[in-house]
């Protein structure tokens, strides 16, 4: 029966082969992709009351005409023609450019309708489409679509309503009756034509709703199923840890776990008991400690006789990991390596027997833990950090390591819940939501760059009582697009101003792994007290003596960014300080300035970062990974999408939802997806 709307588009009325070329260059290619492309705006033709209407919004008002019109050329081709028009009891000025023709058809004291741009400051409209008499268009909402080729706006309806005339009838419904009740949802027929042939706003409306609420419950059920499958099928290893050692080891800690560590703890543990593969989100915010949380599982795999490997996104960060992972674990008994691109020769070849030996327990490392040379004798347990960083295929990689070892992927980039419940719909999340007790908060200030000096005098201060500061820059070097600073010549004029009192050193992505490494040795030993660099230290560096950050064109990174940055510091007892250096031009920038001075909190800010940047920019756009919606928005209809993610959830563990012919379109479309083996479904 579907067959029909399989059908390719020429057998729509209108539609040639010249026609059909242009539109397959829009991706439409059978009956069901014309009727399935959607607007992606819509043109609004209804009245409005002009005290309601924002400057520079489109509007269609109805006039009478109250002065005669003037017409001035500027030059042979251009003109323009005012005219005043009594609005309901707005006196406005009406402006035509380059339609002198107009003038005959605008008669004093007769209506006309005019639709353009609203200058509130100057009470004008900008005329597009004008027409005498009174306002009465086909449609209040006209759709508009993106087009290619010979394709017009309008052929495009035509084509889209003669689609309907013919085959709306085989259009199906994919929802099961229970939640369109549930819901009062449209028909996926009546909503597709409302969406193409709005009767009224309302009418769109419902149509949006039910699209939106379809988009959502598809891509959840699908992460659904796919979580299920993978708990299901993924038989994993199971860990057997030894209590008592844990015991004992959590003890040797300085200080005791928090309520958050110990139950994220437990979560792990359970995941790593379970013959089930492990596939958790450990999220919590800078600071609060989850590298000891990732030490406590590592431990447990090594006491019931796995290996375990942690992933991280930088040089940097895997040797830090390794410096604090060793005094933790080395006292455990437990052989640490640390295994990055810069390991060659001889000592990689070492490292790589003892690692397929299982002489190895715990190994450390950048990427260059997933190629293909590395083998383990018998891997239990993989944890990546900083995850975000890690591309979707480097985490299946990761997966398939071994003989389906668990994983954990451990982020301090607090992800909205919005985005963790997409991106990461299918796996299970832990929340580390409590800091370390004692934490001072970092007092932070927004200063306009021509309070540098201010900011140079107060930084001093805290580098004469002995503390360490960072300064980070946006760039590497000059660049002749963008003037912002750039850390080599930051480092230049800082070297000079505090020439004999302080060292100033370098950091950045274009140092040789060794430079950096001595770089980072010298600024942990206190040889150098002023850091100068580009966000290479953004993630995890620790430098507990580091109690100042100063942050040039601060106005040039994402809030989570920032917050990262600005966790570099407050990480011992002193009070820390962070100084955003920023002139913003636009308020978006002024605001994400503001919020930054106000709270320290990850999840706020991320929250807020989403809502200012959208979810495209926010884990930067190559790696995402985020799903495209065609009416939904991530953001702005976020509650129907934690409302899709439960019903998801329930059909799936529902037995009904695999056996009953109510839900076989949506078993259809997960097999379509790619989600369910052939053989797994009815
Ligand atoms: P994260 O990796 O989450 O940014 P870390 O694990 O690096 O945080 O911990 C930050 C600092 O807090 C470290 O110096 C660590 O030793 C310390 N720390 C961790 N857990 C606790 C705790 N429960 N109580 C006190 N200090 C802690
Ligand atoms: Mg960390």
């Amino acid at each position: 029966m579907t067959q029909s709307l399989q059908e390719p588009v020429t057998v729509i009325k209108g539609i040639g082969e010249e026609t059909a070329a242009s539109l397959r260059e829009m991706n439409i290619e059978t009956v069901q992709d014309l009727i399935e492309y959607l607007p992606f705006r819509y043109e609004d033709y209804r009245l409005k009351d002009l005290a309601e209407v924002q400057h520079e919004e489109r509007v269609t008002v109805e006039g009478v005409v109250h002065s005669e019109p003037s017409l001035i050329y500027y030059s042979r081709k251009k003109s323009r023609l005012t005219v005043k028009l009594l609005v309901g009891r707005y006196l406005i000025s009406a402006v035509f450019f380059n339609q002198p023709y107009l003038k005959n058809k605008i008669v004093l004291n007769e209506t006309i309708t005019v639709t353009g741009k609203w200058d509130r400051n100057r009470q004008t409209i900008t005329v597009n489409e004008m027409k005498v008499g009174h306002h009465h268009h086909e449609r209040e909402l006209e759709p508009v679509y993106s087009i290619k080729g010979s394709v017009t706006v309008k052929s495009l309806r035509k084509y889209i309503q003669n689609a309907f005339l013919s085959y709306g009838n085989w259009i199906e419904e994919n929802l099961p009756a229970s939640l369109i009740q549930k819901y009062k949802l449209l028909s996926r027929h009546l909503a597709l034509k409302a969406m193409h042939f709005p009767k009224d706003s309302n009418d769109l409306k419902q149509a949006r709703r039910r699209m939106i609420y379809e988009e959502f419950l598809l891509f959840q059920l699908k992460m659904q199923a796919l979580r299920k499958i993978q708990r299901e099928n993924s038989m994993g290893v199971q860990q057997k840890y030894q209590l008592p050692l844990l015991k004992q080891y959590i003890a040797t800690l300085p200080f005791p776990l928090t309520s958050a560590q110990k139950r994220v703890v437990n979560e792990i543990l359970a995941d790593m008991k379970s013959p089930y593969r492990m596939n958790r989100l450990l999220q919590g915010d800078v600071g609060s400690g989850k590298t000891v949380v990732a030490s406590i599982a590592l431990f447990a795999s090594h006491t019931a006789g796995f290996q375990g490997a942690l992933m991280v996104p930088t040089e940097i960060l895997a040797e830090q990991h390794f410096q604090s992972l060793s005094k933790l674990l080395q006292p455990m008994g437990v052989n640490v390596a640390l295994l990055t691109s810069s390991v060659k020769g001889k000592k990689r070849k070492e490292i790589l027997y003892e690692l397929a030996q299982g002489k190895i327990h715990t190994i450390i490392g950048t990427h260059a833990l997933i190629q293909d040379e590395v083998n383990f004798q018998k891997l239990g347990l993989v944890i990546t950090d900083e995850q975000h960083r890690f591309g979707v295929e480097q985490r299946r990689i990761l997966r398939e390591k071994g003989e389906s070892p668990d994983v954990l992927f451990m982020t301090a980039t607090p992800i909205p819940r919005t985005l963790a419940i997409t991106v990461f719909g299918e796996m299970d999340v832990s929340i580390i939501d409590e800091m370390p007790a004692g934490r001072k908060t970092i007092e932070t200030y927004w200063a306009k760059h021509d309070m540098l000096e201010r900011v140079l005098a107060f930084m001093e201060k805290e580098l004469r009582k002995g503390r360490q500061a960072y300064v980070i820059c946006p760039l590497i070097e000059e660049s002749e697009k963008l003037d912002l600073q750039n850390a080599i010549d930051v480092h230049n004029v800082l070297t000079q101003y505090f020439s004999g009192r302080f060292k100033v050193g370098l950091m950045h992505g274009k140092l040789h792994p060794s430079e950096k490494e001595e770089v980072m040795k010298e600024y942990s030993e206190n040889k150098i007290q002023v850091l100068v660099s580009t966000t290479v230290v953004e993630v995890g560096v620790n430098v507990p003596n580091a109690t100042f950050m100063l942050i040039y064109d601060a106005e040039r990174f994402g809030l989570s960014q920032l917050h990262q940055l600005r966790g570099r510091v407050g990480r011992g007892s002193d009070q820390s300080y962070c100084i955003l250096l920023a002139d913003p031009k636009s308020e978006n920038g002024k605001e994400r300035m503001r919020i930054m001075t106000e709270t320290n909190d990850g999840f706020v800010l991320s929250e807020k970062d989403l809502e200012l940047r959208g979810p495209g920019d926010f884990f930067g756009k190559k790696q995402s990974g985020l799903p495209e919606f065609k009416v939904a928005d991530m953001v702005h209809d976020y509650r129907v999408l934690e409302v899709a993610r439960d019903d998801a959830a329930k059909l799936v563990s529902s037995q009904s939802f695999w056996t009953e012919p109510e839900y076989s379109p949506l078993r259809k479309y997960l097999k379509d997806s790619g989600v369910l083996e052939g053989e797994k479904l009815d």
